[in-house]
């Protein structure tokens, strides 16, 4: 189960990790992108935490609703209304289910996946951070609780899978097979937001 405590610290912690990568984010944009992508996390979720702090919540969906527009306002490029459309429709998925259940959470996630490929008309494998969500829903969903330190090794090898792929969608997709041997700056990002929720299930 998780708590409107839980989700909350989730944000925040995913805040945190984005902080503390957010040169290492960079560093992986410039290798097959425009060098951005950890000033644009760094913004988004800096931005998300603090309009969090600032109200008392009753409820996950909503914590998770406010994340969502304010990263897709905030974070900008390719990924920020990616990430927005990810919270979005985890939260709408959540609504009236409070403290937010195991198998509410695996569906929510479906539904996060399901977004992110319509929005950035992506599929598996392409090098994005659908790779990242999508790993992470199938792995929910073929699971029956939560155990953070399962659920972080799958976000990071999700995220070192993308490595050896070939970007067919966003910038880096400009550098076509140059692209391989880089880690994807949008599914590294993405992992630090599931090793935040294992860390707070812990
Ligand atoms: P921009 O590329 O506009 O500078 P960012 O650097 O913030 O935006 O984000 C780049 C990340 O966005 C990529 O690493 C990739 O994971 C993700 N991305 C880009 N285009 C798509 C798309 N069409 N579908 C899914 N993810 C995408
Ligand atoms: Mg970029
Ligand atoms: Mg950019």
């Amino acid at each position: 189960e998780l708590t409107v405590q839980d989700v909350a610290a989730w944000i925040e912690t995913s805040n945190e990790k984005i902080q503390a990568n957010k040169e290492y984010l960079t560093t992986l944009d410039q290798a097959i992108g425009d060098g951005d992508h950890g000033i644009n996390m760094a913004r988004g979720f800096q931005e998300a935490t603090k309009k969090i702090a600032e109200q008392t919540y009753t409820s996950s969906a909503a914590v998770l609703q406010d994340t969502a527009m304010t990263l897709m306002s905030k974070v900008g490029g390719a990924s920020g209304p990616l990430f927005g459309t990810a919270f979005l429709k985890l939260s709408t998925a959540l609504k009236g289910s409070e403290p937010v259940d195991y198998k509410t959470f695996a569906g929510g996630l479906e539904e996060a996946v399901n977004g992110i490929k319509q929005r950035g008309k992506a599929t598996e494998g392409e090098k994005t951070l659908l790779d990242v969500w999508s790993q992470l829903a199938a792995y929910f969903n073929r699971e029956t609780g939560f155990d953070g330190e399962k659920m972080a090794e799958e976000a990071k090898s999700a995220m070192e899978q993308t490595k050896e792929m070939t970007a067919t969608k966003g910038r880096a997709s400009y550098f076509k097979e140059r692209s391989i041997g880089h880690i994807d700056p949008g599914s590294a990002s993405s992992s630090y937001i599931f090793e935040a929720l294992a860390d707070v299930i812990k």
